[in-house]
């Protein structure tokens, strides 16, 4: 392909959806990624047991709405699954997210989700309108839980206070007084059978698109003409400034292979203790734990410097005030329209990622043909 319509820049999901919808509109893309494989964060591959394991942390596919999941499901089987997860504090398991099994645990005896609600009604610290992640969990469950159950791993977590963070940081899982053990309450939990790798190449597989890897998004900016840009890599990128001038949080992973089909008691185990890692994640249970070999994978969070993974968005308010100049500078930005995780500075889930990418489509098919002569400007 000499040139394209619209070059995408980065093959992570949020690329790869509006690389596939713009094509189906009849449209040309070229999608330019630097790494050797696409997939962005969720690319997976076949670990010694012979299901995907993940490169860059679990992911769980939930979705609260149906057109993410038929938008995907083109493209993937999905294997229903149910995500749990427990937290280890000094060698013992704790049920969570905080439910009544967790108060029970707490008490040291059988109890009820009014016995509960009684005692969180006295343990929680009244807020009206929490403004930060501390004074919303207190809000919710007291002094005892958050000490116990967020302080220590948010902090691990983001490298900061949970009172200097958006109440969206701790905000994200639920707290419940019954008895549902699920970790997520979205409608849909799944895994793709074959992993999200694989569901990205088929995605990808159109003879509108041509996917260039090992190739640099600017560069191809110079090189490839096009008549609409789709960038998802970072706005400092796109700007050609330093990687790191906006606040972000990175993480590293360990992993180590075991012999047997399942070595944790649940997919996820969450450590808000002094251990430097927060999580330890064994994703075959997800794939029905097919043995003889099972790998752990361990969760470091580190500081983001330049060469690592700019992974998270800070959730605070002065990352949010200093994010304000960069999308200022990008609506002023002609001919391009930035999507995902990284451009967007949001850290979103998978389906609010393809849901995103969807929606950019029609105004980009418009850019296209008012660029082309095709349409009235
Ligand atoms: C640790 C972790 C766990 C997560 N767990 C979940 C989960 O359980 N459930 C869930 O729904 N979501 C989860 N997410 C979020 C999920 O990963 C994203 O929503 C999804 O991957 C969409 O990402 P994206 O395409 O916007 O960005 P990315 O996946 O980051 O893709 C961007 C791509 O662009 C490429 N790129 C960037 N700049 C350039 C450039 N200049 N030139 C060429 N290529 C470039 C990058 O290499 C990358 O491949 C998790 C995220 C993280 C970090």
């Amino acid at each position: 392909m000499e040139g394209c319509d619209v070059l995408v820049v980065g093959a992570g999901l949020s690329g790869a959806v509006a690389a596939r919808a713009i094509a189906e509109r009849g449209l040309r893309v070229m999608v330019v990624e630097r790494r050797p494989f696409v997939g962005g964060l969720c690319h997976d591959a076949p670990g010694p047991e012979g299901v995907p394991l993940p490169d860059f942390g679990p992911h769980y596919f939930r979705a609260h709405r149906p057109e993410p999941v038929a938008f995907l499901g083109r493209f993937t089987e999905w294997r229903p699954v149910v995500f749990r997860v427990r937290v280890q504090r000094e060698g013992v398991l704790w049920p969570f997210p905080i439910q009544l099994a967790t108060f029970e645990q707490w008490i040291g005896r059988p109890s009820t989700s009014e016995e509960m609600e009684r005692t969180l009604a006295i343990w929680r610290v009244p807020c009206e309108d929490p403004q930060d992640s501390e004074s919303f969990v207190l809000s919710r469950v007291g002094w005892p839980f958050f000490r116990f159950f967020y302080e220590g791993y948010t902090r691990k977590q983001w490298g900061m206070e949970a009172r200097d963070l958006l109440p969206s940081a701790c905000g994200r899982v639920p707290i419940r007084t019954t008895r549902e053990d699920r970790y997520l309450d979205a409608p849909f939990q799944a895994m793709p059978v074959e992993g999200y790798t694989a569901m990205v190449e088929r995605m990808l597989r159109h003879p509108g698109i041509e996917v260039r890897r090992d190739s640099e998004g600017q560069e191809a900016r110079r090189e490839v003409p096009h008549r609409h840009l789709v960038w998802t890599g970072t706005p400092e990128e796109f700007f050609g400034e330093r990687p790191d001038r906006l606040p972000r949080r990175s993480l590293r992973w360990e992993r180590e292979v075991f012999q047997g089909r399942r070595v944790l008691e649940a997919p996820q185990i969450n450590f808000p203790g002094p251990e430097p890692w927060t999580r330890w994640i064994e994703t075959s249970q997800h794939h029905g734990s097919p043995g003889p070999v099972t790998t752990v994978i361990r969760e470091y969070p580190q500081a983001f410097l330049p060469g690592r993974e700019p992974l998270y968005a800070i959730p605070s308010r002065p990352a949010e005030q200093a994010f304000e100049a960069w999308r200022r500078r990008m609506e002023a930005a002609p001919g391009v329209t930035f999507l995902g995780r990284q451009a967007l500075y949001r850290n979103l889930d998978m389906d609010q990622a393809v849901e995103m990418a969807l929606e950019a489509v029609p105004a980009i098919e418009v850019a296209v043909l008012t660029e082309a002569g095709r349409l009235a400007p």
